[in-house]
């Protein structure tokens, strides 16, 4: 879980075909609710039973002329900075071109594993071409047709073989890790340190990965959790961190990595399509989520009505998903600081609720009873029985029915809102299944 490889290269190359073909079959099954991220440029891949995340940092790049050399230098920055694995592609039709030499330069002072994919080598007159990519310095081209497929297999083989190690080789399964997330200057970096302080000695910086370390244990004050990718927002890079898109490849990293996500939004500002690509990719990795609206010292007024209204405007934007916790804090004057650690460890504890079968039956079936779902073509549904399945990582619901195609999603929503008034799931993402029973 969490490896991340990224996709650069000049336009035409063939990147977004290569995107298409790792992320394909994959989309229908993680891309189940249409987000607001833009999902041509994210998605999931597997291979040989391991999932992974790609990017195509591509489809990110402004293209006009005269910033366009500039757009992919950072571009190819970004990579560096945030993936495990990075393939450059280049066109084995065109050979090496000035823009591939640049790219080339930049990644050969990386440390981040680089693959040259020597793409649109449709037959094997094309392969002797590719042997000119030698000259970029960064190894074995790898040739492939991004189109028809052929040597996407021997690719994928030798991307797994570049990825670092699990975080569960490293990690005590049993500790919660919480990340801190949102779009720059929202008070990232400020939080973090409010929680950290100057006291190097409350925080271990866990190292066994290949990259800088990304987590660090807090265990102070009652508390003890991993802290995602710390370093990453403390050490700030100025050439990226200004980018629109910036913040949502830095988010996709801490998310896949931590249970909880502390969504951090600015109570001077309203709620921007960043924050919802943000939101978006906690709701599509099924992370907890604690919303916090920080700056709160630079509202004037702050009635409990005020409050309110924030609250209100928030679960509104981000409905349909409203059942999660809001803190109003500021970083500068420590307000409310704890109270984030306490709310995002007691989501953490939500997300592992275990509700038995029992209690489930006697609960639920009485109001299934007053509100059954609505006949269908003359049909009545029945729903007999419910329980949560075991070992899930968020807490799913099984409900057998006799005619479970005719369970809709409005009844689904029913089912899940009753659920959630009755146990106290604030904050993580719950899953309903409808079966036959
Ligand atoms: P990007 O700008 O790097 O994302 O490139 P695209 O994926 O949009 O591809 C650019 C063009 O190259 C499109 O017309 C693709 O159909 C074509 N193309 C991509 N992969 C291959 C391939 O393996 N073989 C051939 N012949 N054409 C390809
Ligand atoms: P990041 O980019 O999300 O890591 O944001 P930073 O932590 O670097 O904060 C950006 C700016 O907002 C800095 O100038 C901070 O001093 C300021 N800032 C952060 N939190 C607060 C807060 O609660 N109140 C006020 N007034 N300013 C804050």
């Amino acid at each position: 879980m969490g490896n991340l490889v990224a996709i650069v290269g000049r336009p035409n190359v063939g990147k977004s075909t290569l995107f298409n073909r790792l992320t394909q079959s994959r989309q229908a099954i993680v891309n189940e609710q249409a987000g607001t991220t833009r999902d041509r440029q994210y998605g999931k891949s597997e291979w040989v039973g391991k999932e992974f995340s790609v990017v195509d940092t591509g489809g990110w790049v402004v293209n006009s002329d005269d910033i366009f050399e500039e757009e992919i230098r950072k571009q190819v920055v970004l990579a560096i900075e945030e993936a495990d694995v990075i393939l450059f592609v280049v066109d084995v039709m065109n050979g090496v071109t000035d823009l591939d030499m640049d790219v080339a330069n930049i990644l050969r002072r990386s440390k981040t594993p680089v693959i040259v994919v020597a793409n649109k080598t449709d037959n094997n007159m094309l392969q002797y071409n590719a042997a000119e990519f030698y000259s970029l310095g960064l190894g074995d081209p790898y040739c492939i047709s991004a189109m028809s497929g052929s040597g996407t297999g021997e690719l994928l083989d030798c991307i797994l073989s570049k990825f670092r190690k699990e975080a569960s080789e490293i990690l005590d399964e049993d500790i919660p890790r919480f990340a801190v997330v949102g779009r720059p200057n929202v008070g990232k970096s400020s939080i973090v340190n409010a929680f950290i302080g100057e006291e190097r000695n409350i925080v271990t910086e866990i190292a066994g990965t290949t990259r800088d370390s990304i987590y660090t244990r807090y265990n102070k004050f009652g508390f003890d959790f991993y802290l995602v990718d710390t370093a990453g927002i403390r050490k700030k890079n100025k050439v990226t961190e200004d980018l629109e898109y910036y913040s949502v490849i830095r988010s996709i990293r801490s998310i896949e990595n931590a249970d909880v996500c502390i969504l951090m939004l600015d109570a001077t500002r309203g709620i921007e399509g960043q924050d919802l690509n943000i939101f978006s990719l906690i709701q599509r990795n099924q992370k907890g989520l604690v919303v916090v609206v920080n700056k709160w010292d630079l509202v004037e007024v702050k009635t409990d009505a005020v409050m309110k209204g924030y609250e209100d405007a928030i679960r509104n934007r981000l409905a349909p998903f409203t059942d999660f916790p809001i803190i109003f804090t500021s970083a500068l004057t420590k307000q409310r600081i704890f109270r984030v650690l306490e709310t995002a460890t007691e989501v953490y504890k939500a997300r592992t609720t275990k509700i038995s079968t029992a209690r489930l039956n006697e609960e639920m079936l009485p109001l299934i009873e007053a509100y059954p779902p609505p006949s269908n073509k003359g049909k009545y549904i029945k729903i007999k029985y419910v329980t949560q399945l075991p070992n899930t990582r968020i807490p799913s619901f099984v409900f057998f029915a006799n005619l479970p195609q005719y369970v809709k999603e409005p009844y689904k929503r029913f089912l899940e809102n009753k659920i959630r008034e009755r146990w106290n799931l604030s904050g993580t993402p719950i899953n309903i299944f409808i079966r036959q029973k």
